[in-house]
């Protein structure tokens, strides 16, 4: 039987980002993602609006997104399966650097994985519906 090293992990270092539907993008009870002032400029420059038009859309007080009703990041696409953020480019520091260079808490717990998988598999099931 293959041999799993001690120190083996699924993801670490954001090498499995790009293949992951996003579980860091619900937010979970006691969790929050901290907005900076430059992160709200680096959009409103991405957006081509002013920093009080992205906080007025996308914020739902001075410093974190607005989610949806499955705790969603409002910036998260429906419409794919991964590379959902729609700002990726323009996305903040705390979503860039996460999980920091650790391997990632998500895909490593299975109790964080039995409450967000669901959702996840909730916000893209048109995608699956339609064969996309
Ligand atoms: S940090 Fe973890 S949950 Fe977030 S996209 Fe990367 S692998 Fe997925
Ligand atoms: S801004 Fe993008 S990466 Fe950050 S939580 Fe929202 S969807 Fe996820």
């Amino acid at each position: 039987m293959m041999q799993i090293p001690a120190d083996y992990s699924l993801a670490r270092n954001k090498s499995y980002c790009d293949y992951c539907p996003g579980y860091c993008c619900y937010r979970l009870p006691g969790a929050s993602l901290l907005l900076r002032n430059d992160d709200i400029n680096r959009m409103a420059r991405h957006f081509g609006i002013s920093d009080g038009e992205v906080r007025m859309q996308f914020l739902e007080n001075k410093n974190t997104f607005k989610t949806r009703e499955d705790g969603s990041c409002i910036l998260l696409a429906n419409d794919r399966f991964c590379k959902r953020c729609t700002i990726h480019e323009a996305r903040p520091l705390q979503c860039r650097d996460f999980p920091y260079d650790k391997p990632c808490p998500y895909l490593e717990n299975p109790d964080l994985l039995a409450i967000l998988q669901p959702r996840v598999e909730q916000s893209l099931s048109l995608v699956a519906d339609n064969g996309t």
